[in-house]
């Protein structure tokens, strides 16, 4: 008798399953697809345990690896490792810091920032391309594409490089950040530069898939969110698989917020926790379709025109959000909105500590900063907030805040003559 396949595509409502290596991304109805995989099975071949996380050791390359791959039996148990691409993603620090700590009055011993900045092209989206693009390869596809707000079209160009395969990426006009549409360009894909807004890039992608055969990169692929786990699972580790009272952080396509529920589901079914963390997910007030969700206890998703500073979650019609809305069902979630004065407010007290991340990860400690005022968080609790792109990423909005003189944490430059004494009035 053939074996059962150890992991399938699923579809997340009526449970209909399809072959791992069937290229689709909703189901036939139209319902977006979960990668499930046989745990049970999983569980007796490797033993899997806390201690079996802590002792493994894993080569990628010839190289030790940890990060991503780390958790290989837990996102694609079957891949032969020859054929994995990765730039050794993950492995990402879990910061404490006492200047923000103090400013949100948190116990610095209970609050960290996971930076996902600190992935090979400075956001988390690496974490999911590594595990697409390695899928895209299995599945022989010639072109790879992807709508994206910056950060996604940056990965996309590094791994479709490293992968010799075409890469294609729309950005929306005039609404990308300088240190994302460069990497773009730097690392060789064909950049579109589309006259809409994100989600008309992402219908188009949606079409060229159809049409085009070019396969998305973009978290509508569940290969993506299957590495995207892998924030959490680390996290957990780093805390010694100590379950936080909150994972906190941004939301606009609702890929985090769905791959977050997904890997704590999966490591309680595992038996690596014993308790559900409690997540909320943040969104710009201009960019909050999710947010007006929540709060009509989810009767609908009412897709909108969006607008924030925060680029990389100016999103109105979010892809992920039925995977989303199932994410706070098990986690006991909230969604909070934030300003986007707000967002730069609390970015200047993330940059200022001498962490620093881009505008929409900065969205995460804002709204943490909301939900401490309102009640919601605990100054008891243990909360993580996640950092989900580099600082590097947005510079004009930094520029552009220390520049104004009415920004509360203004830090302008200084124009002075090549004279000691001018020196020596800063001091
Ligand atoms: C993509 C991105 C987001 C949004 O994440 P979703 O998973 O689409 O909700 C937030 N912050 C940064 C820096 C991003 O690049």
């Amino acid at each position: 008798m053939p074996a059962e396949p150890i992991s399938i595509l699923k579809s997340i409502n009526s449970g209909k399953v399809y072959p791992l290596n069937e290229v689709r991304f909703t189901s036939d109805n139209g319902e977006l697809l979960d990668v499930i995989h046989d745990f049970e099975r999983i569980k007796k071949q490797h033993k899997i345990s806390k201690e079996y996380f802590f002792k493994k050791r894993v080569i990628i390359n010839d190289q030790p690896s940890g990060g991503v791959w780390h958790f290989k039996e837990l996102i694609l148990p079957e891949i032969h490792d020859d054929h994995i691409i990765s730039k050794q993603e993950g492995n990402t620090r879990l910061y404490r810091s006492k200047k923000v700590s103090s400013w949100l009055a948190l116990k610095q011993d209970k609050f960290y920032l996971k930076h996902e900045g600190e992935n090979p092209t400075g956001s988390f989206k690496d974490r999911g391309m590594t595990v697409a693009i390695t899928m895209a390869k299995q599945l022989k596809q010639k072109a790879v594409t992807c709508a994206s707000t910056g950060n996604t079209s940056a990965s996309l160009a590094a791994y479709a490089s490293e992968a010799e395969l075409t890469g294609l990426v729309l950005i929306p006009k005039g609404n990308v950040a300088v240190g994302k549409i460069s990497q773009a360009l730097a690392y060789g894909t064909k950049t579109l530069v589309v006259n809409g807004d994100f989600d008309d890039c992402m219908r188009l992608i949606r079409e060229a898939q159809e049409k085009l055969s070019a396969y998305p990169l973009n978290s509508i692929n569940p290969f993506r969110l299957e590495g995207q786990k892998t924030i959490i699972w680390e996290t957990l580790m780093q805390l010694n698989w100590n379950v936080p009272d909150w994972f906190v952080f941004p939301g606009g396509n609702l890929g985090n917020t769905s791959a977050f529920g997904k890997a704590v589901f999966e490591a309680y079914e595992l038996g690596l926790i014993d308790r559900m963390p409690r997540f909320a997910v943040i969104q710009a007030e201009g960019a909050s379709p999710f947010y007006k969700a929540y709060k009509n206890n989810f009767t609908g998703l009412k897709t909108e025109k969006a607008e924030t500073i925060a680029t990389a979650i100016k999103i109105g019609d979010p892809v992920n959000y039925t995977k989303a809305v199932r994410s706070l069902k098990w986690t006991n979630g909230i969604v909070e909105s934030v300003t986007d004065e707000e967002i730069l407010e609390a970015k200047a007290h993330v940059d200022s500590a001498g962490i620093g991340a881009e505008p929409a990860s900065c969205a995460t400690v804002a709204g943490i900063k909301k939900l401490i005022a309102a009640g919601e968080i605990k100054p008891k609790e243990t909360v993580v907030g996640i950092l989900t792109g580099n600082i590097l990423k947005d510079p004009q909005v930094i520029v552009d805040y220390h520049l104004k003189k009415k920004s509360p944490l203004a830090n302008p430059p200084y124009d002075i003559e090549a004279a000691i004494g001018e020196m020596k009035k800063f001091l």
